[in-house]
């Protein structure tokens, strides 16, 4: 096989906050950057990727459905978080790599624009949700015009209903600033409890509710669906189309929030924009991680008819360490206003659009190394027993 884009190297870099940042360099000189953060799993996403190094290296960078469908279907087992990120990290860096090759933003290889600007969330308040109020006004100051926030701390089977009443206390105090909020249930709670905070929200009309219940519950979600009339969102811990298929069968969700990172990179956040349409669902990609999966995000945002709104990590609370435009060279690129980030177009270069420090990749992987890779907390309640994180 002859070609000037000839995969020559495959690296990933394992940097702070909790991300996987990968690079293929190609023969002719391209280099394409791609993400594969699985948070609190990096480590199994570098094991990963030596299988990928060791079958893709000497393959022509630009048969990206070619080397999509291998990397997906030529060995028995497939799907799943740990071997459908590896995957994505490396897809968007294909995608860079074709792009840059054509001298253009990747979202004119799929199919042109469909809009100038992408309307942003961001988060308020940590895991914990208090002082929420805040922090909101604080984003609003910034440009803000949707947030999302956590429901409820952690939350037993059956809790106090007291519980739920602070959740739309701080519901309402953020709306007061006239912020959209979405509002992420982090599958913590169980059906007795999602389906009364559900109806409580109702009247306070949030944007969405995320993971009303653990994306195991395909069922008891379609039932909440129908239950109230809140837009219900999920798609962070499903990994391919395969995965929404139930979903959008069961017309349990309204909202499709795949991760580019988790789902199988641009070739499947693309291929489930199109396929979410045809059931009248939005596509919001979920995007709590680094500046290259937000890059890639906004590749699809800008040509997806259905798409909505895009998620972005800046100044999240787990962002310690690093921040969404610490690793940038071209940080600008990312600018909010009135709650848009102008698509990435070719004044933000070619390819992604974004120019990363490579020096300090390598400078914060090569530290990072030896440090303990990000882990999310484990949660007990007063009874000691396990309680969803
Ligand atoms: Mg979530």
């Amino acid at each position: 096989m002859s070609s000037p884009n000839k995969i020559t190297k495959i690296e990933v870099f394992r940097v702070p906050p909790r991300w996987l940042f990968v690079r293929v360099e190609t023969e002719s000189g391209i280099v394409g950057w791609g993400e594969g953060t699985l948070e609190g799993h990096t480590e199994a996403i570098e094991g990963a990727f030596k299988d990928l190094a060791e079958r893709f290296i000497g393959w022509d960078a630009e048969q990206i459905q070619d080397i999509w469908q291998h990397a997906y279907r030529s060995r028995f087992y497939r799907g799943g978080p740990v071997l459908m990120s590896a995957l994505s990290g490396l897809d968007i860096a294909l995608w860079d790599i074709k792009a840059k090759r054509f001298g253009v933003p990747v979202w004119q290889l799929l199919g042109g624009k469909v809009r100038d600007r992408v309307r942003v969330y961001v988060w308020v308040g940590g895991d914990k949700p208090s002082d929420v109020y805040d922090g909101a006004a604080e984003r609003h100051a910034q440009g803000f015009t949707a947030v999302k926030m956590n429901a409820t701390d952690a939350v037993s089977w059956i809790d106090t209903p007291a519980l739920l009443e602070d959740t739309v206390a701080r519901v309402r105090e953020v709306k007061s600033l006239g912020l959209d909020v979405g509002i992420d249930f982090h599958g913590r709670l169980h059906k007795g409890m999602a389906k009364q905070l559900a109806k409580a929200l109702e009247p306070l009309a949030p944007l969405f509710i995320e993971e009303p219940l653990l994306p195991t519950q395909t069922e008891e979600i379609g039932d909440l669906a129908k239950m109230v009339s809140t837009p219900i969102a999920l798609g962070e811990r499903l990994y391919s189309r395969h995965d929404f298929r139930p979903y959008l069968e069961r017309r349990a969700i309204d909202i499709a929030q795949p991760d580019v990172s988790h789902c199988g990179g641009i070739s499947e956040l693309h291929r489930l924009a199109s396929y979410t349409e045809t059931y009248d669902v939005a596509l919001a990609p979920h995007c709590p991680l680094g500046p290259i999966a937000l890059a890639a995000c906004m590749q699809v945002a800008a040509s997806a008819p259905n798409f909505v709104i895009q998620e972005m990590s800046l100044q999240m609370h787990y962002n310690e360490g690093a921040d969404l435009l610490t690793y940038l060279v071209n940080p600008a690129v990312f600018a909010v206003k009135n709650g848009y980030v102008e698509v990435l177009d070719e004044t933000a270069g070619t390819g992604l659009g974004i120019e990363i420090n490579e020096a300090l990749v390598r400078e914060a992987a090569a530290k990072h190394s030896t440090e303990k890779a990000w882990r999310n907390a484990v949660w007990k309640g007063e009874d000691g027993s396990l309680r969803e994180w």
